[in-house]
């Protein structure tokens, strides 16, 4: 890869609108940080972009299936080895069930090594007679409520790209160096104690235990196949064009454009204007990608994204991921999914069931009811399978921790208990124990379809 020459003339959009775009100060310094980042490293490679939109193209077929899932916003502090080593764990057990239980191949992505930038409803917060510029992600400025911390400061995008490395770096390590073995599938659940879900995962561990016992038994040799290494791959929001911009490089086998902070970028709900910046920066890079899709997306809309995104129509390349609420997708996902199937585009549909379901409780806490998750993607599940057409995958914001930021569950969150451990400083992401639930539940549905 060569770096630093995409500044050039080929990926400009001096005269599009970019959304949600923090306001730097006027000072040089966002100028000088584009020019360091576009001398840094990347931090992953094209060809592995390609190996995951391969993989998609699968998920577009139905012969395997995307679990992405991790933060709403990580933060910078949050990045320690016990936290990444939780949360890829999380995601190694949520997808031993979905394979296990529905014998399908499952696509891992985090929402990890980069998913620093937030869009917000409003520029500003106001807590009693004060107000602040709104809190845009580690990336942009800290979430303490002074004037100070408020200010966005673009050595943080520095910070974010090497907490980014050192993140992926651990994570290179845990999905290569033994951790995700399969054989280890015991050990995952260790230290958590007894319940309903750990219960079910541990004697689904036996079975998976006992299914190598005999194929080791018949002659396989699990030494030289692949199962102590898995693939897991990175993603993020683009959303913070300063960012992405100085991240994006040639790939000296074909000359095309890749975004380098990760394997997969996703264009938000508030940012997927037609004439926007956002559209027109993904539409020039050769990773997968993904568009948010809200419950009052226009199908003509989606068909001219398709066009703007994935002219070429290639498989793997254009992945939706709707976040309609449970209470409108029965409703509003037929007719997007319907005028897409018609028009023969090769989309990927995946589900983000925590967008559409979020609300204050009583108590003040931005929060999701467990079973509104679930319908949501009860209702992905049946509105294709009525359609006849593929449910790609989940898109969940999940934390190995036991956090209190979801409603329900087998543990029963009340909003009494959210104030127990409320850490998110964006959205409410389901503990670990909810997102073992979850994986169970898809996996009934995914096996009936
Ligand atoms: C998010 O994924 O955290 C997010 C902001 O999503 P959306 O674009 O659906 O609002
Ligand atoms: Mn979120």
């Amino acid at each position: 890869m060569t770096s630093g020459d995409i500044t050039g003339a080929q990926l400009q959009w001096p005269d599009l609108p970019a959304a949600q775009q923090p306001e730097w100060p006027q000072d040089g310094s966002v100028e000088r940080v584009r020019e360091t980042l576009a001398a840094l490293p990347p931090l992953v490679f094209a060809g592995e972009c390609d190996v995951l939109k391969s993989r998609l193209a699968d998920a577009a077929r139905g012969e395997a299936f995307l679990l992405q899932g991790g933060d709403c916003a990580e933060m910078f502090e949050s990045a320690t080895a016990d936290n990444i080593r939780d949360r890829i764990r999380t995601l190694l057990q949520m997808a031993a069930v979905l394979t296990y239980g529905a014998s399908t191949p499952v696509i891992k992505v985090g929402r990890i090594a980069g998913q620093f930038a937030k869009p917000r409803s409003k520029n500003t917060e106001t807590r009693g007679d004060v107000t602040l510029p709104a809190f845009r992600g580690d990336i942009v400025n800290d979430f303490a409520f002074t004037p100070e911390a408020r200010r966005p400061d673009p050595e943080r995008l520095l910070r974010a790209y090497h907490t980014s490395a050192s993140t992926l770096n651990l994570v290179r390590a845990f999905t290569t160096g033994g951790f995700a073995d399969l054989r280890r599938v015991h050990e995952w659940n260790r230290g958590f104690i007894a319940n309903s879900a750990y219960a079910r995962y541990e004697s689904m561990a036996r079975d998976i235990d006992n299914a190598m016992k005999f194929m080791t038994a018949c002659g396989v040799d699990f030494e030289s196949t692949p199962l102590s290494a898995v693939e897991l791959f990175s993603s993020h929001e683009a959303l913070l064009l300063d960012y992405e911009q100085p991240l994006t490089r040639i790939d000296s086998r074909t000359g095309d454009a890749y975004a380098v902070s990760g394997h997969f970028v996703w264009v938000g709900e508030r940012t997927r204007q037609l004439d926007g910046a956002h559209l027109d920066y993904v539409s020039r890079i050769k990773n997968p990608v993904g568009v948010k899709v809200g419950p009052d997306a226009d199908p003509d809309e989606i068909l001219r994204i398709i066009d703007q995104v994935d002219p070429e129509r290639e498989p793997g390349r254009l992945t939706f991921i709707t976040r309609m609420g449970a209470g409108k997708i029965r409703e509003r996902l037929p007719r997007l999914v319907e005028k897409v199937t018609e028009s023969g585009a090769p989309a990927v549909w995946v589900c983000d069931p925590m967008h559409g379901n979020t609300f204050e409780s009583a108590s003040g806490y931005k929060t999701r009811e467990f079973d509104d998750v679930v319908d949501e993607v009860r209702g992905f599940f049946e509105v294709h399978g009525s359609l006849g057409t593929i449910p790609g995958g989940i898109h969940v914001e999940l934390t190995g921790n036991d956090v209190t930021e979801c409603l329900g569950g087998s543990e029963k969150i009340l909003d009494a208990d959210l104030a127990t451990r409320y850490e998110s400083a964006c959205d409410p992401r389901l503990n670990h124990q909810q997102s073992l639930e979850l994986s169970f539940l898809v996996a009934e549905m995914l096996s009936a379809r």
